[in-house]
Parts: structure tokens; C-alpha cells; sequence
């Protein structure tokens, strides 16, 4: 059969280390080995050429395409397998990748034939036997056979036994000849990678790779391994093995290897602090070997938070690995991981201790729980996207909503402390001296673009400009006590204002225009519900109440602060439309008993008080949606509670 393999292109607003770490599609070279003997297969990687793929369909008239996906790029895989149906539906498509294992579901559309759950020679040998047999893509009629580890749409993506992961045979890199020249590792252009055994027996918690592969590792022969670095053209060979230092008996062996073979290559690869630590002899024979530089991944300078990582090192010991490191004239590319409860204090302390390790280069995320890790449940209530919104999870971008400043503060942290740790003297100098100028620029073009993109993501995050105001939102239960708390802000806090809702009840005679609504007609009212006016509105008792956004609106942008008690669904509805630009303050007394019993004593019917408690389940529910929780006992100090809140919100601006 003729196949085709796709790599997706980039995704331009993703945040990631592309420009800087640019690597073969190794997961496609590997596939493209187990079918070339039976099938005509072509690579095309899209991040290499820019090409309609609609175009290179008609070119190369494959019938499969097999498109590879990573964890963010979901979207844009399904529009490419639209574009390949759309051209023709009787092409089959198949899906394999990261983003298959971890999440199938994501690609159950009738777009894709099959998603492969992991990929082996005897799963896509079954399966190409069964579409060659057919000749065409399967009907929803048709029975296609259950294949391990394989889900298919006609089917209905039942899953089937998963015995297996994805399986290692030499990458056949003679499929990406064309490309080759753009794949580079950090200075390194034109570089390989490879990798020499799967697994990680570290299981930090934030960790997908091990996983993915497995709490061992496993190794592959190392005949196996000296035979695919002798068939690399490239002079440098990135070693993608989750923790290569780990066993100092096999690095060892493997430069006895090196040594005999004559072979000279320069290496990069990834390591553990541990493993660095506990094997000093054979990092050293791997350095005279050809090993250039290890990526350790420190994570943090906070005892405390290796530990809740379950990272195997301290940070004490994080700085011995770095100076032995040093000490061999190895170059340490650091990997950091910028914790949510940060505040500016840590941001400054960080960059204090990244001075202390001098790594030559540092890449720094922001915490990331992805979906399949139980960091997400821990942080769920925190998320600023949604699972789904796929795109968001890169690199680089905030997920978990700060705790200690606002987003726009933490992005500008992040983008300092990038700017500070990349861009001094040393590191300068570091990278003219290793790579030369040409690289240099290449590398902060790439970085520029980095920081274009953080830039642009404090803009949205909404509240960057220096006059910005706030909005804080008190909600909850009624009778909970937040009436009183606001009208005591109000009387003592000049600093914030109240904007009253609109109604179309009639006005009062202790009531003027303003306090304690905007009185308007019905027709008004109905006008401005038309023209999407409003944040929220509702209809009580046959009269209507809203809130209108352009008040709001010319209010934060003239600076001000606004305070306002509002229910549970607008509150929610004020998050929506002004994200982070408002902080959600749920008030509750510690027994809800008390606000049951008042509805007694106030004479309230059986089917009133009913109404009421379902209405208090449903605002229960809604409290994971909030940012703080207040419980209201003492009014003096839930007054006391909300003040501070507020404080530290503006101070933290
Ligand atoms: S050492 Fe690296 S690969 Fe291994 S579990 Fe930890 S983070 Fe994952």
C-alpha cells in the first residue's frame, strides 16, 4: 500500500521549546522501518515544509495517511485527517502518538479510521494485511478485526486488550534525509537523537514518561545500541532516555564500545541528580567519550517541593551534581518547574540560587498537571483551561491559577527571571564561544519569540496595564452574612466602589435612581438584553434585574476597584466575561443548620424552605469554582478575613 506519515506542522501560539530543541520525528522513522518492506511509505514533516498537505496528497496519492500527534496538537490533527476525508474518503487514516495513549477518546471522530493505542510491528502488520485486503477505508458495516492495542471507528473505537507500549526497532533515517538539515539540539545543528533503553524507576509525580514506559528501565542490547550510533551521520546524537546516567555499569560498557569501535561522537542526554551523584566515575569515562552536555531536571530550589514531586535529590544536593558537573567541563542545561504558590519573594530567591548552580542554559515551566496525572486532581479547582482546550497545555503556559499574585504578575515574573538567567554575560559568552554568532541569533530569534509570546499572554490575561482595576465578588448563601460585609467595606473603604444593578420594579419612596438599583422600563430593559448589555440578568417575581457590562467595563479601565454581592450563577457569569480580572468570594457559615433553622423561625412554608435547600446544594456545588472560601461566624472577622484578601490581591497587582 502507499503510505504517508505526517508530522503536524507547529502550532504558532503554543508556547514551546521548538526553536531551540528541533528534533527528528524518530516515533515516524521508527514506523516507516516496519513497513518498508511491505508497503511504499514517504515521511512528510510538516514542521520542516511548509506544504498544503492537500497538495502532497494529490502529489503522492497515498491510501493510508498516518498522522502523529503530540499532547497539544490535537486540533490540529483532526483537521488535517478532515482535510485528507474531505479530498478523499476513501484514504485511510490512522493516528498514533503521545496524545493516543493518553487520550484516544480526544480522536474518536469520523475523520479517523484507527487510533493507535501504542504502535508495534505485529498491531500495524495486522492491520495493513486487513486494509490491503479491503482495498478502501472501512465502512461502519464493515467488521473490522479487534487488534490489540488498536481502536477503530468502525468498531465504534472499542478498546481492545492493551498488552503492549510502543516498540523500539532502528528509526530508518534515511526516510527524513531531506529534512535532516534543520534538526538541531539546542547549538547543535545538525544533530540525531536516539534512545537506548525505555522506562524511569525515579516516578516523580508531575512525570508522564515513566507513565508512558514503565517504572523500569528497560535497556536495549547494547550491540543494538552501538549499531544505530555507527549508522548516524550527524556528528552529535541527543540520547533520549529518560535518566541515561542511571546505570554507571552499562555507561560504562558502552564506552568500553565506544573506545574499542573508534567511535566519536558527541553526546548529549538527560540524567538525574541521583544518578549523576552516584555515578561520577562513569559520567567522567562518558566525558572523555564524547559526552557534551547532560539536561538535569532540578525543578525547583525548595526542599519542600522536591519532596511533594517526589523527586530523589535535595537541593543541596542539586548544587553538588552541578559543580561536579562543572568540574568535568560539562555543560549543564537546567530544566526548572515554576510552582503556582510562588510569590515574588521565591521568584527573587530562585534567581538567586539559579546564580549558585550557573547552568549555561535554563528552561523554565510553569507547573503543568496534566490530565492524566493525580497533580490534577490536586489543582482541578485551579485550572485557568480546560482539559479539552488542548492548545493551552504547551510549554511554558500558566495552567494552575497563581495563589500568591495575579497572572499578569506571574507571567512578568517568568519572563524576568527567562530574561535574567538567559541572557547574561556568561551565557553569552558561553553560547559565541561553543556555537558561534550565527547560532547565537538563531537562538535569540527563537527566543524572542518566546518572549513576544509571554508578552502577549500577559497582555490577555487581562490586566497588565499599570490603572487596571478589580472587581471582588461576594456570593454565596443567602442570609450568610454578605450584605453586612459589603455595606461595612462600603462605609469604611472609599477605595472601592459599589455599582448597583439595574430593575424594572418600581421605585420605592425610601429610594432614589442609584441606591439601591438603576430603575429602568421593561422596554429598556428588553433593548438591552438584545444588544447583549448585560453580564447577567434574571427575571424575579415578573420583574427583571441585570448587571450592565459597559459600567463595569469603564470603570476597571478608568482604574477603579468595584466590590459587589451578586449570586452564585452571576458570579460565575463575572468570571466569564472578566477572568481574571475578578476575584470570587464564596461566603458560608460553618453549619448550614443555622440558615435552615432561620428560614423556620422566619414562618417559611415546608415547599419554601425545600426550594431553599436545593438552592443551597446547588450553590454548595459550586464552590470549587471560587477563590476563597469565607467562613462567616464572627462578622468582625470575616470582615477582617475579606480586607486582607482584598489587600493582598491589589498589592500583588
Ligand atoms: S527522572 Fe525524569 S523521566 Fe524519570 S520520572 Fe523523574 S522526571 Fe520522569
Amino acid at each position: 500500500m502507499k503510505v504517508l506519515l505526517v508530522r503536524p506542522p507547529r502550532i504558532k501560539q503554543a508556547i514551546t521549546l521548538g526553536e531551540f530543541m528541533y528534533s527528528e520525528p524518530i516515533g515516524l522513522e521508527i514506523i516507516y522501518s516496519m513497513l518498508e518492506s511491505q508497503h511504499q511509505v514517504e515521511i512528510l514533516d510538516m514542521m520542516a515544509e511548509q506544504v498544503d498537505i492537500v497538495d502532497k496528497l494529490i502529489e503522492y496519492k497515498p491510501q493510508v495517511v498516518g498522522i502523529t500527534t503530540l499532547c497539544i496538537d490535537v486540533p490540529m490533527v483532526i483537521e488535517l485527517a478532515k482535510k485528507v476525508k474531505a479530498h478523499n474518503p476513501n484514504i485511510v487514516t490512522i493516528i498514533g502518538g503521545t496524545q493516543t495513549f493518553l487520550n484516544p477518546q480526544g480522536f474518536f471522530t469520523d475523520v479517523v479510521d484507527h487510533v493507535m493505542e501504542f504502535t508495534t510491528s505485529e498491531n500495524l502488520t495486522k492491520l495493513l494485511q486487513y486494509l490491503e485486503k479491503n482495498n478502501r477505508a472501512p465502512d461502519i458495516n464493515d467488521k473490522v478485526p479487534m487488534i490489540d492495542g488498536i481502536r477503530s471507528r468502525s468498531n465504534e473505537f472499542q478498546s481492545t486488550r492493551k498488552l503492549g507500549r510502543n516498540e523500539y526497532i532502528h528509526p530508518n533515517r534515511k526516510s527524513t534525509r531531506k529534512y535532516r538539515h534543520n534538526y538541531s539540539y539546542f547549538g547543535y545543528k545538525q544533530s540525531a537523537i536516539m534512545a537506548t533503553a525505555q522506562g524511569c524507576s525515579k516516578v516523580c509525580r508531575f512525570c508522564l514518561r515513566w507513565r508512558i514506559e514503565g517504572h523500569v528501565e528497560e535497556y536495549f542490547p547494547m550491540d543494538f545500541v552501538i549499531e544505530e550510533i555507527k549508522d548516524i551521520d550527524e556528528s552529535t546524537i541527543m540520547i533520549i532516555d529518560n535518566d541515561f546516567l542511571h546505570n554507571g555499569k552499562r555507561i560504562l560498557e558502552l564506552c568500553e564500545r565506544l573506545e574499542q569501535e573508534h567511535i566519536q561522537k558527541s553526546f548529549i542526554c538527560y540524567a538525574s541528580v541521583q544518578s549523576i551523584l552516584q555515578n561520577k566515575e562513569a559520567v567522567r569515562r562518558f566525558q572523555n567519550n564524547g559526552l557534551k552536555a547532560v539536561l538535569v531536571g532540578y525543578e525547583t530550589f525548595k526542599n519542600e517541593e522536591l519532596a511533594t514531586y517526589q523527586k530523589k535529590s535535595t537541593m543541596e544536593e542539586n548544587l553538588l551534581a552541578s559543580k561536579f558537573l562543572k568540574s568535568i567541563k560539562l555543560d549543564v542545561w537546567a530544566s526548572f518547574m515554576i510552582h503556582p504558590n510562588w510569590d515574588s519573594k521565591d521568584f527573587k530567591a530562585f534567581r538567586k540560587y539559579i546564580k549558585q548552580l550557573s547552568p549555561e542554559t535554563i528552561s523554565l515551566s510553569p507547573l503543568t498537571p496534566f490530565p492524566n496525572l493525580p497533580l490534577y486532581q490536586e489543582y482541578q479547582d485551579r485550572l485557568l483551561y480546560d482539559k479539552d482546550d488542548f492548545e493551552k497545555w504547551s510549554f511554558g503556559q500558566v495552567i494552575i491559577k497563581p495563589s500568591k499574585m495575579s497572572i499578569n504578575r506571574y507571567y512578568y515574573e517568568l519572563l524576568k527571571t527567562n530574561i535574567y538567567v538567559n541572557t547574561s554575560i556568561r551565557n553569552v559568552v558561553y553560547m559565541i564561544r561553543k556555537f558561534g554568532l550565527l547560532t547565537l541569533f538563531r537562538l535569540l530569534k527563537g527566543s524572542s519569540k518566546l518572549f513576544v509570546r509571554y508578552v502577549k499572554l500577559m497582555l490577555a490575561s487581562g490586566d497588565i496595564q499599570k490603572g487596571k482595576g478589580h472587581i471582588f465578588i461576594l456570593s454565596g448563601y443567602s442570609g450568610a452574612g454578605k450584605n453586612t460585609i459589603i455595606n461595612h467595606i462600603n462605609k469604611n473603604n472609599c477605595s472601592l466602589e459599589y455599582i448597583p444593578s439595574v430593575t424594572t420594579r418600581a421605585i420605592r419612596p425610601e429610594e432614589s435612581q442609584g441606591n439601591p438599583y438603576y430603575f429602568i422600563s421593561e422596554k429598556e430593559f428588553h433593548e438591552r438584553v438584545a444588544n447583549n448589555s448585560f453580564i447577567e440578568y434574571e427575571e424575579i417575581h415578573g420583574n427583571y434585574y441585570g448587571t450592565i457590562k459597559s459600567i463595569y467595563e469603564q470603570k476597571l479601565s478608568n482604574g477603579c476597584n468595584i466590590i459587589k454581592d451578586i449570586d452564585v450563577n452571576g458570579a460565575l457569569k463575572f468570571r466569564q466575561v472578566f477572568g481574571q480580572q475578578v476575584t470570587l468570594l464564596f461566603i458560608q457559615p460553618s453549619d448550614i443548620s443555622v440558615l435552615i433553622e432561620r428560614l423556620k423561625k422566619r414562618g417559611d412554608n415546608a415547599k419554601d424552605i425545600k426550594t431553599r435547600m436545593n438552592r443551597i446544594e446547588y450553590e454548595s456545588q459550586q464552590k470549587p469554582h471560587f477563590d476563597y472560601i469565607i467562613t462567616n461566624d464572627n462578622i468582625d472577622e470575616a470582615i477582617e478575613k475579606v480586607l486582607t484578601i482584598i489587600d493582598n490581591v491589589l498589592d500583588n497587582k
